[in-house]
Order: structure tokens, then C-alpha cells, then sequence
């Protein structure tokens, strides 16, 4: 018997002793393969990084080439040219105001450094009292117990309620099942009354909402409007609350645009981005901001007003040079535009082979992504009984079948490499119909 020293994420780890674990032993393009040689599509571009496929020649040259001159480097008092070059890039890719860049080495963490950049602001600001976030039911910000503190699914958070920070959930929009009933596309985003009304009695209290722009992930795959956002960037403004918005997943085109806030037309007070930003290759993150949040902070040392945080990898030279090269390519291959018919394809390759089956409660799509949300009943969108595990069992189906096609709960999701090809996505498409008809029947 071979020894099981790791303790895998988000695993159930007793699963494994029915179902093994991948061997991953290499990559192409959207391909992993196992160490017997056999090939999955990576369907959910290894948890929402990848964009450019596995083993990408241009990256692993750039990482190459930076790891052969100056791996890492202590990043107090000391600055490179990958990561001046990376930050300007990033702030000539935001809106107007933002332009600061604070460099961190995974989500979680940016998230947990947006949240004391706005109470640190507070605090140097004498308005110390401002200290609870606001956050969204479904959404998701990281696994770190502040992050974990803005996560609006209960099933992530609910072991941990007692050692984290207390801070405020706002009903948020659910378009697949509208309390109002609207569409997505014919509404006045009636449900940004809960938002507003947090706004409108505590803001005295409040330093900032925390959201992800238009898409939110981990929380199901629910997609919502623009204009919620538009009433957000008013409401937080009128309170004088920061409106922190979390790009991780969103961010680098996923949406259909670089980022997700521009379809929106809002400037946020910070922005957080991490995942696609190496074209998952290698963990970094940053946070961008304001000067006026900046300047906060900005002051004698014995003011005692400097953001003390750091992490030892922060702003790791491999990681810059990575992504550095990720922004060359999406200038280089006209990536936005060029997804767009290929986005268009993954949207009509999943309808062409979903819409007509009887478990299906809505397929959805924006920009790069398409969700398949299965439920018992179309008519009444009662869900299955989460105990069935339906979600998990096509998983383990697609992966038999050699696509790693993951779900969340019984929503079955499309977020492919950029470089998938038609054909590919056509392949992906018939391995996730056969897995679910493996599973509900035809
Ligand atoms: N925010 C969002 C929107 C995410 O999807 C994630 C990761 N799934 C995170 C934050 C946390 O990032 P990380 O896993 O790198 O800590």
C-alpha cells in the first residue's frame, strides 16, 4: 500500500477510498495527462487560473529566463524591474483613479490586505468606529478567516463562525430564482434594497462592501447585472463606505472584458486580482488602489500610519516576470476580442446538447463561462437533495470519461483554457452530456 501523507483541499478525504486521485504528471494545452498517458481537458482551468494552457512555451520561457537572473528578492527596501513593469501595467489596465499597486502571493491574502487597507484608512483618518464589511449571500473571497468572514455560503463558513471577525451579509441577487421575478435582462435590480438599506442605517459603522464584480464563483456560478453594481458605486459613495471589489476569478478577461467592473463603468476604492493574473502558472497577487487611500498611510514614521503587512514572497520576481508576459499575450493575440466568437461557441455547443434535457434549470453564460444549474423539477426549480451528491457523481463520470470537469453542487460549469479550440469545445461538451445522462438519464 502506498503511504498517504497528503491531505488534499477541499476533499472529503474518505472519498478517495472509492474514488483515486488523478495522477497529474504533465500538461499541454488544455490537456493534463496521468502518469499511464492518459489525457483530461481541463475544463475548469485548475480552479479558474489557467488561461493560456498548460506548459505555454512564452511563460515558461519568461519564468525561465527570470529564474536564471534573480529568483527572489526580499521585497522591503528593495524593488526589480518584473514588478515595476507588472504594476505599471496593471494600473494602466484600471480605471483612471486607481494607482497604487500593493503586490501579496495568493487571493486569500489580497482580500485579508483590502480589508486593513480600509480600516487602516480609518483608523489614520479618526474614524476608527468605521470597522465592520459588508458582503453578499453566495459570495466568496478566500479561505484566510477575514476572507472567510466575507463568504456568503454557509457551507464554507459554518464550522468557523466562532473564530471569525462579525461582520455584515446582505441579501444579494439571485436571477435564477428571483424573489421578484424578474430576468436578468428586465430588471431594475430590485434587490439592491438590502444592500441599501445596510447602507442607509449602519454606514456609521461601516468601512466597506466587498464584492465580485457581475460573477460570483464559488457561491454557484450566479451571474447578475451591471446596474447592481452601478447602484453599489452610487450607494457606497453617498455613505462614504469603500466599494472593494474582488476580480480574482473575474479578472483577465473571464467576463468578456479584462475586468468585470467595466461593464459596469464603475472606479472602485480597491481591487483585488490574483489567479489568471500569471496565467496560472504561479501564485501572486496584488491589491490596487487610490492615492487617496494610499496617502492615508502616508506619513512620518512616527506617525505611525505605514501599512506594516507583508508576506514573505510578496512580489516574487518569477511570479511578475509570469505575469508580465500573460499581459503580453492578451496584447499581443488580441485575446479579448478574439474569445468573444469562441465564447459565443462554448454557449451554443452546451445549449445545442443541454437545453432539451429534463433536469436542466438554467444554463447560463458571461464572457468565458457557461453554467449548467440541474435541478429535480425545471417547473418549480426545486433543487436535488444535496445528500444525492448528483453534482459530484457527473464529476466523477466526466473524469472516467477524460474531461476535469468539476461541479458546484449540482451546478455543472464551462471555464476552459482561452486556448480551447471549437472542436475542443465540442469534444468537452459531448463528454458532459454523456456524464450527466450516465447519471439522471436521458
Ligand atoms: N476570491 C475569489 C472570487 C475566488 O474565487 C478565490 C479563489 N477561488 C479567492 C478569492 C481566494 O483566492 P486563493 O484561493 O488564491 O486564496
Amino acid at each position: 500500500m502506498e503511504r498517504q501523507t497528503i491531505w488534499h483541499p477541499c476533499t472529503q478525504m474518505k472519498d478517495l477510498e472509492q474514488y483515486g486521485l488523478i495522477r497529474a504528471h504533465s500538461g499541454k494545452g488544455i490537456y493534463i495527462y496521468d502518469e499511464q498517458g492518459k489525457s483530461y481537458i481541463d475544463a475548469v482551468s485548475s480552479w479558474w487560473v489557467n488561461l493560456f494552457g498548460h506548459a505555454n512555451p512564452r511563460i515558461a520561457r519568461a519564468i525561465a529566463e527570470q529564474a536564471s537572473q534573480l529568483e527572489h528578492v526580499i521585497f522591503a527596501g528593495v524593488t526589480h524591474e518584473p514588478a515595476r513593469r507588472l504594476a505599471d501595467r496593471l494600473v494602466d489596465l484600471m480605471p483612471e483613479d486607481i494607482s497604487r499597486v500593493f503586490f501579496a502571493d495568493n487571493g486569500s491574502a489580497a482580500v485579508e490586505c483590502a480589508m486593513k487597507m480600509s480600516y487602516g484608512y480609518r483608523r489614520n483618518t479618526g474614524q476608527a468606529e468605521r470597522n465592520r464589511f459588508v458582503y453578499l449571500t453566495n459570495g466568496y473571497h478566500g479561505e484566510t478567516l477575514g476572507a472567510l468572514s466575507l463568504c456568503g455560503e454557509d457551507l464554507y463558513t459554518e464550522l468557523y463562525g466562532p473564530i471569525m471577525p462579525r461582520n455584515i451579509r446582505a441579501q444579494g441577487p439571485d436571477c435564477f430564482r428571483c424573489p421578484y421575478g424578474r430576468t436578468r435582462d428586465d430588471c431594475a435590480c430590485e434587490c439592491f434594497e438590502h444592500m441599501e438599506r445596510i447602507l442607509e442605517e449602519q454606514a456609521s459603522e461601516i468601512t466597506a462592501v466587498m464584492v465580485e464584480p457581475l460573477a460570483q464563483f464559488a457561491g454557484g456560478f450566479k451571474f447578475y447585472p451591471p446596474l447592481y453594481l452601478k447602484k453599489l458605486r452610487e450607494c457606497t459613495a453617498r455613505h462614504g463606505v469603500h466599494l472593494i471589489l474582488d476580480e480574482i476569478a473575474t479578472g483577465f478577461g473571464r467576463t468578456g472584458t479584462m475586468f468585470a467592473m467595466e461593464q459596469a463603468g464603475i472606479t472602485p476604492d480597491l481591487v483585488c486580482v490574483s489567479k489568471g493574473v500569471t496565467s496560472g502558472t504561479l501564485p501572486l497577487s496584488a491589491v490596487l488602489t487610490t492615492d487617496e487611500i494610499y496617502g492615508a498611510f502616508y506619513a512620518d514614521y512616527t506617525e505611525m500610519k505605514a501599512f506594516l503587512h507583508s508576506h514573505s514572497y510578496t512580489g516574487n520576481p518569477l511570479a511578475c516576470a509570469a505575469a508580465v508576459e500573460t499581459l503580453n499575450i492578451f496584447r499581443d493575440d488580441d485575446v479579448i476580442n478574439v474569445n468573444r466568437a469562441k465564447a459565443a461557441h462554448l454557449r451554443k455547443a452546451v445549449e445545442a446538447r443541454f437545453a432539451g434535457h429534463p433536469n436542466v434549470g438554467e444554463i447560463r453564460s458571461l464572457g468565458f463561462i457557461c453554467a449548467v444549474e440541474l435541478v429535480s423539477d425545471p417547473a418549480t426549480k426545486e433543487p436535488f437533495d444535496w445528500k444525492a451528491r448528483t453534482g459530484y457523481q457527473i464529476y466523477r463520470k466526466a473524469v472516467e470519461r477524460g474531461a476535469l470537469l468539476r461541479n458546484l453542487g449540482d451546478v455543472v460549469y464551462f471555464l476552459p483554457p482561452y486556448v480551447i479550440t471549437e472542436e475542443q469545445i465540442d469534444e468537452l461538451a459531448d463528454i458532459a452530456i454523456a456524464s450527466v445522462t450516465d447519471v439522471l438519464g436521458e
